[in-house]
This record gives structure tokens, sequence and C-alpha cells, in this order.
């Protein structure tokens, strides 16, 4: 569709202002990122692109609206996957985009154009997940948060990856900004591709799927699914290492996850 893309690295976000030029019409990211969770300070964010006259789109499927507003940050236009934690049940697909009329109205017509309407009995379920949304994620803050610090001080994890970890590098530019750390967490496991397999395939609660957000906690390694096409130096490039784990927290609880993690770790 002749649209230029240039990307950047969570942590080559430095170089925003150096790679936007008066051809760039949007900055799109997430935060926290996939599967580093790295995090991005979207209010800076904002500023650098509104200088170069850029829109700001945040992708805000990770956090959730329950713990991050882009939009009172700055944003002009937020999405979600809605399959994943407003849907909550793992059993719908569907997407939203929220930001101000006059920037929604060309998307709705790119929209009923494009067929791009959700089926009735599919806002039905996620008309009724929405009611429950802010408890499970609620939930699902407390729990992540007791299972990175599990994670953190076992023997066998280099690192746990997760913004309510005070020593994770993005906490201070996270506790600014949301409210919530939410339910997705990655770790290294101290070991190859396969000692890593083998411990994603020990766990019990984890099912192993790609998708997050749901009511059952899942678990993937990244090199063998949503990374598997990547190439070696790529997949160095951008930190994605044969030991790296991501875990998406479900409502199960706390203490039977963590046991779970410790038998398949120990
Ligand atoms: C899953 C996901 C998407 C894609 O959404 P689908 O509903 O699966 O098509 C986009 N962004 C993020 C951050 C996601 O996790």
């Amino acid at each position: 569709m002749g649209i230029t893309t240039t990307f950047l690295l969570g942590s080559e976000i430095n170089r925003l202002a150096e790679v936007l030029t008066d051809r760039t019409r949007i900055v799109f990211f997430e935060t926290p990122t996939n599967p580093q969770m790295e995090i991005i300070n979207i209010a800076g964010a904002v500023k650098v692109a509104r200088a170069a006259g850029a829109l700001v789109v945040v992708d805000n499927t990770f956090a959730s609206p329950v713990n991050q507003s882009p939009l009172e940050l700055g944003a002009d236009l937020v999405i979600h996957s809605t399959t994943k934690y407003l849907g909550g049940h793992s059993d719908l697909t569907g997407c939203v985009v929220i930001g101000r009329g006059e920037l929604l109205t060309p998307i709705w017509t790119w929209r009923k154009n494009l067929g791009q309407m959700m089926a009735p009995e599919v806002a039905f379920l996620l008309a009724r997940s929405l009611r429950t949304l802010a408890v499970r994620v609620h939930h699902q803050n407390a729990t992540a948060m007791a299972v990175a610090k599990f994670l953190q001080a076992h023997p066998k994890v280099k690192r746990a990856n997760y913004p309510g970890l005070p020593d994770f590098p993005g906490h201070n530019v996270a506790a600014s900004q949301m409210s919530g750390f939410g339910g997705m967490i990655s770790f290294v496991y101290d070991g190859d591709a396969a000692a890593t397999a083998a411990v994603v395939d020990r766990l019990k609660y984890f099912t192993i799927a790609a998708s997050l957000g749901g009511v059952e906690s899942l678990v993937t390694q990244p090199i063998t699914t949503t990374h598997y096409g990547v190439t070696p130096e790529e997949r160095a490039r951008r930190g994605i290492v044969d030991g790296l784990v991501r875990l998406s927290v479900g409502l199960e609880d706390a203490g039977d996850l963590i046991a779970d993690l410790k038998q398949a770790l120990d």
C-alpha cells in the first residue's frame, strides 16, 4: 500500500526523534512489549511524535484498560485485541479501536466496507466479559506479582521480566503510567532450548498456547512459537534467547501456580 515502515526495538525508543521525518504519519507501539515486557514512556513518545506532526497509536492489549489509559497520556488512538483480557475466556476474537470521532470516522468506513463487523454472538460474549474485566485483571495483577517474585528468587531463573518488580529496568516508568502491572510475565531459564522446553512440558496448570489474557494460565517458549520463523541472528538482536519463557497468568490460585512452576523448575 506504499507505506514505508521504520522499526525500532523497545530499547531503541530513545532514537525515536531521529527516525521521524516530515512524512511520518503514525508512531505505533505497544507497552509493555511482547515478550520482553519492556516499558515505553507513553507521554514521552507522544511529545516526540507530536513535535514531528505524527499521530500516536498504542496497542494497549497487554496492560488492558484497567491498568493503563494511553489516551489520558496523550495518545491519539488506542487498540485492544479483545481476544485477550477484554474477552478474557479464550472463546472469541475481536478488536477495538478507541479515540476521537474525527479519527474514527474514516476507520468506520473501512471497517464497514471490509466486512469487519463482530458477529452478534461474539459481541454478546464480549459484552458479558466486560462486566468482570476489572475484577479479573485486579486478581491477575496480584497473582502475577506473586509469581514474578517467586521466579526472580528461583536459582534456575536468570531473570524475571515483570514491570512490577522494583529492579525491573522499566519499573519506574511503569509505576508512573500504569495503575497495575498486568498478568503477563516472561523469564529466562538457566538452560538450553531443550531443557527449557522440558520445563514448559512439565507444567500442569499452564497450558501451552500462544494467546493470553484468559482465565486459564498459558505458557509459551517464544523460540518454538511466536518467534519460530525468526532467524537466530534476528532473535539475538531482539533478545529472544532459547531459555525465554512467557507466562499469561490466569485466575487459578496463586499458590497452585507457584507450586506448579516450582516442581517444573526444580
Ligand atoms: C494477540 C494480540 C494482537 C492480535 O490480536 P488478535 O485478536 O489475536 O488478532 C495484537 N496485539 C497484541 C499485543 C496481542 O497480544
